[in-house]
């Protein structure tokens, strides 16, 4: 196959060359009003063309390339002594697979526990390309399912304007659950 991003033959969708040289995280914070930090691992622009994959059947290998990539080194690294819970923002699959899942299932480990579907969103509107203002007068509605841990990591792929995660730590801390932090692919106002 070809390198998706040099357009040499390659053994993955995107060649181990380009993924050094533009997979390489580079970590930007961004704190929600609620206090809670969001990390990103990528310039919104610099991964645009990756992230547009998502509702092909390639964007299923192009997310694990990114979650091998940002998440998996994350996730290895970080040093928590309880156990945590990983809940992915709307990962019920629309299509044959769920990306934010990918993202998520890739932290696991043994102090990392990924929950499938736990935190589905009743109110499915479309967000892309719409005001903070539409997003706060259409919130998510988040549907929430009792998990062990008292700490969770939410799981996303693109922060805009923090609407959809502020709304899901505020139906954490409702259910009593206190938020470690928010891991996004990108942000997109980086
Ligand atoms: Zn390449």
């Amino acid at each position: 196959m070809k390198c998706l991003m040099c357009q040499s033959f390659a053994l993955t969708h995107i060649c181990k060359t380009c993924q050094k040289n533009f997979l390489q995280p580079s970590i930007n914070r961004r704190i929600l009003p609620s206090g809670v930090e969001v990390i990103s691992f990528y310039r919104y622009n610099e991964i645009k063309k990756l992230l547009h994959t998502k509702h092909t059947d390639l964007g299923y290998h192009i997310y694990t390339l990114l979650a091998k990539n940002s998440f998996v080194p994350f996730g290895n690294a970080l040093q928590i002594d309880e156990k945590v819970a990983i809940i992915a923002i709307d990962d019920n699959p629309k299509e044959l697979y769920s990306h934010t899942a990918i993202l998520a299932k890739s932290l696991q480990n043994v102090q990392l526990h990924y929950y499938p579907s736990l935190l589905r969103a009743k109110n499915d509107v479309s967000y892309s390309g719409k005001s903070k203002q539409f997003r706060l007068q259409n919130p998510r509605e988040f549907h929430f399912e009792r998990f062990e841990e008292n700490l969770c990591v939410l799981v996303d792929d693109i922060i805009t304007t923090g609407t959809t995660l502020s709304e899901a730590i505020t139906t954490m801390r409702t259910n009593d659950k206190e938020v470690l932090i928010c891991l996004t692919l990108a942000d997109a106002k980086s």
